[in-house]
């Protein structure tokens, strides 16, 4: 596995995915990242107004960048993290600031903004609407990703948000896009989040631009919900909560017990948190809301049950390292006696991993899709 990224003036930084037990194979930027770093040598931009970076995985661009004081902007706290691991590794000091997805912007605007296209469009528009408002007409906005993921509708997104748009040609399967802020268009509002009504409930759901199944209750979610066990007390925790809608169950069925909401993703956390205000506004003081990198750093016996709907993938990437991890810190948290329970696609051998690392595992409920797990810490 390369970990070496190449600097377009000579030398290298060392580049490792996170978290660092987890590589599987997999390098740490892509061909994109290379493509952006080497372009902007054929430019020049005003490198006394700020550098913003936008969606760098795990740090590549803002390290390769680092003498320019970048400022990194992300959603996601492993990406935070990421860049802060490669960054001691190669002695850099963090030298700019991190800002996170929903973070207002405070500073005059940017010389220069790159851009890794995020995954989906409603995040594109999301972040092509604030970028509306900070970018001026001198400043120099290159986006980049796998040519495959740009097509048509996302240069028609940037023409509409920012000004005139033309594309690269491709390299190494990447591609790049130049956009030029149009003073003429004026700049756009945040596009608000998306709420969607709970079915068999009164309640809505609220989703931010970057959140899991974001216009409707995802069907793993859903069957979770009809099998939620009730009256439970102690602290239950929703591991990679997304827009809430575990968790905001959890809290009406078991009226004793807290809620604790946990995603790496800040959008995610902001929705829950928005999920919770709209529909319950009496007992937030029974919820809590952390952006955290699975359970890194919860104590033991914080936890009496948690419930899982885990990701599958990182970055594109299909993998179950994030699940595998999930399940690791469960068990640390858990207090003896307490339950893991996971909602997850019948094909997934997730009922072998919790065997191996609880020693025991039982199915609550399936169905022709899904499965729910149950694990219990013994003692
Ligand atoms: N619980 C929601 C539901 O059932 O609709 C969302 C489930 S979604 C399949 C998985 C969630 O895990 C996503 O919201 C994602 O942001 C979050 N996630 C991914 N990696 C994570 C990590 N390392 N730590 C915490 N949350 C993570």
């Amino acid at each position: 596995m390369n970990h070496h990224f190449p600097l377009p003036q000579g030398g290298e930084l060392l580049l490792r995915r996170y978290p660092r037990s987890a590589q599987h194979g997999l390098q740490a930027w892509e061909a994109a990242d290379e493509y952006l770093i080497n372009e902007l040598q054929n430019h020049g931009w005003d490198t006394d107004a700020p550098l913003l970076i936008v969606n760098d995985a795990f740090g590549a661009l803002t390290l390769a960048l680092h003498h320019h004081k970048p400022i990194s902007m992300t959603d996601s706290r492993i990406s935070e993290l990421a860049l802060a691991a490669n960054a001691q590794d190669n002695q850099l000091e963090p030298a700019g600031q991190s800002l996170t997805s929903l973070a207002p912007w405070t500073e005059q605007a940017p010389g220069l903004v790159l851009m890794k296209l995020p995954r989906t469009n409603a995040m594109l528009e999301y972040q092509l609407a604030y970028l509306s408002q900070i970018m001026g007409p001198e400043t120099l906005f290159i986006a980049a990703a796998k040519a495959k993921d740009i097509h048509s509708s996302t240069l028609k997104l940037f023409e509409r948000y920012i000004g005139d748009t033309r594309t690269s040609l491709a390299w190494k399967k990447a591609r790049l896009v130049f956009s030029k802020r149009d003073v003429n268009k004026p700049a756009s509002e945040l596009p608000l989040p998306l709420s969607w009504p709970l079915e068999g409930t009164d309640f809505s759901i609220y989703n931010h631009a970057n959140v899991f199944s974001r216009a409707n209750l995802d069907i793993g979610a859903r069957f979770m919900l009809q099998h939620l066990p009730s009256q439970r007390t102690g602290n239950i925790v929703d591991l990679g909560c997304g827009n809430g809608v575990l968790g905001l169950m959890a809290l009406v069925q078991n009226p004793e017990a807290t809620v604790t909401f946990v995603d790496e993703s800040y959008m995610a956390i902001a929705s829950a948190e928005l999920t919770v205000s709209h529909n319950l506004p009496s007992n937030t003081a029974r919820a809590r809301f952390v952006v955290n990198n699975c359970l890194d750093g919860a104590a033991v016996n914080s936890a009496e049950l948690i419930l899982c709907n885990p990701p599958f993938h990182q970055q594109q990437a299909i993998t179950d390292h994030i699940a595998w991890q999930m399940f690791v810190d469960a068990k640390r948290a858990l207090s003896p006696d307490g339950e893991l329970w996971v909602v997850a696609n019948r094909h997934l051998d997730y009922h072998i991993k919790l065997k191996r690392l609880f020693g025991n595992q039982t199915v609550v409920a399936s169905n022709h899709k899904f499965v729910i797990f149950k694990a219990i810490k013994t003692s």
